[in-house]
């Protein structure tokens, strides 16, 4: 494939080029920048899912030849995924889950053993890896700086301060806010010098970034990565966990029945090992080979291409805005190397919602506007300070912005009638 023909890398997806009803235009071709929500699915996902749905049979749980297929099927992904994040199979476990969410209260739940474990975050997480952690342990939460970015002086103070009593931190690997990358292999030396353990939320970085759980510098490796295969063209309730194998094989499993078990006397139980312990009730198989395939379409474009793409288009859009005096860019914009495809703006004049209700209305751009389901991190990219909160929630609701955010698919074409689109809000409805 040509690296730069975005029309070659479009034609790999399924409904691009579907149209929608927008009132006054007719039907049009919409336009997708709600990436880190979700994705649309890769024609390669949807061609495995149907040829593999006529040989569908129980997934484990079997002998006819069908149940015989899919189980190696099923294997054969989770195998893969040990392989793709390069996690060796005698230390790390893939077990699959629905989502990033699931995936997080799953480790959350199984990993502390004491309200006194102290686990390091940030305030730049997602709720998925915030709320899952309240109440279970003490929680020591990291700041970010004005721009943003993770203080990481503060993970190390924290470490140094707490030392081997810190069990995990867990920290999201990039933002759905800012996009902003976390320097996780320089966050995992840090933890693991007093023998803590890293939790990595790979929800936004896993679709964009290549991961390695393994590094040549072991003391940097990740022990623990969670992310969903419907933010990686894989739109097939699944996602998974890898991790050490022996946290999950030293622990009771958070969700009990059937596979999970070797024996079941009437009063005890004897469990499985890792992986299965942990995948309680019939396996999502179409899920876990979405991801498979997703991936190894993801692995042919290659990340480079990807990488570079979705930074030329982020510059693209960002200078874009800066040109439009009622346009607000949050984050560092003029450093945008350790960031995503992500972007987020408000219009002077126009509330957040309205700007995404317009976008959608007049052209058929999907956006997501709000607080992200990060709303400690969003009031704080915003710069509303602790003491002005209240006053601000009462006055204008949840702290919210708009946010573009790139996939692979994305052209220069869109950003333009993105940027027209947004020029035109400013002049027509912004007050
Ligand atoms: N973490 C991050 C950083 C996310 O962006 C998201 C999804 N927006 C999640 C966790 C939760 O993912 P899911 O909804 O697939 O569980």
């Amino acid at each position: 494939m040509h690296k730069d023909n975005k029309d070659d890398l479009r034609k790999l997806f399924v409904g691009l080029d579907k149209k929608v009803n927008v009132e006054g235009k007719g039907r049009i071709i919409p336009i997708n920048f709600d990436n880190a929500a979700t994705t649309p699915p890769f024609k390669r996902v949807m061609k495995k899912i149907l040829e593999t749905s006529e040989y569908y049979g129980s997934i484990e749980r079997g002998d006819g030849q069908k149940s015989l297929y899919c189980s190696d099927l099923y294997e054969e992904s989770r195998n893969y995924l040990l392989k793709y994040f390069n996690a060796p199979e005698d230390i790390y476990t893939a077990i699959f889950v629905a989502n990033t969410t699931d995936g997080l209260n799953m480790v959350s739940n199984i990993l502390i053993n004491s309200k006194d474990d102290i686990v390091i975050t940030t305030r730049m997480e997602h709720h998925s890896n915030d709320l899952p952690w309240r109440g279970k342990c003490n929680l020591k939460y990291v700041e970010v700086r004005e721009d943003g970015r993770i203080n990481i002086n503060d993970i190390e103070e924290l470490v140094d301060k707490y030392r081997e009593r810190i069990k995990y931190i867990t920290i999201t690997g990039a933002s759905n806010v800012t996009g902003y990358i976390n320097d996780i292999k320089r966050i995992a030396k840090l933890i693991h010098k007093y023998g803590g353990k890293i939790i990595v939320d790979g929800a936004q970085l896993v679709p964009h970034k290549r991961v390695s759980m393994c590094q040549e510098d072991s003391s940097e490796n990740i022990d623990f990565l969670v992310f969903s295969g419907h933010k990686i063209y894989a739109p097939f309730g699944s996602g998974a966990i890898i991790g050490l194998k022996e946290s999950f094989n030293m622990n009771p499993p958070d969700s009990k029945g059937g596979g999970t078990v070797d024996l079941v006397l009437d009063d005890r139980e004897i469990w499985l090992n890792t992986p299965e312990k942990n995948e309680a009730g019939t396996p999502n198989l179409f899920g876990a080979v979405a991801i498979m395939e997703a991936m190894k379409e993801v692995e042919r474009i290659g990340f480079d291409t990807i990488e570079k793409n979705e930074k030329e288009l982020l510059k693209y859009i960002i200078d874009g805005l800066k040109d439009l005096s009622r346009v607000r860019l949050y984050a560092d914009n003029e450093n945008i190397n350790d960031r995503l495809g992500i972007l987020v703006f408000t219009i002077d004049g126009m509330s957040y919602e309205e700007v995404g209700e317009k976008l959608s209305e007049v052209r058929g751009i999907g956006v997501r506007q709000g607080g992200f389901c990060s709303h400690p991190y969003t009031r704080r990219v915003l710069g509303i300070a602790d003491n002005e909160l209240q006053n601000y929630i009462s006055k204008n609701g949840v702290p919210g912005l708009v946010r573009v955010s790139l996939g692979i698919y994305n052209t220069k074409k869109e950003a333009n009638i993105f940027l027209e689109t947004i020029e035109y809000l400013c002049r027509r409805y912004a007050k």
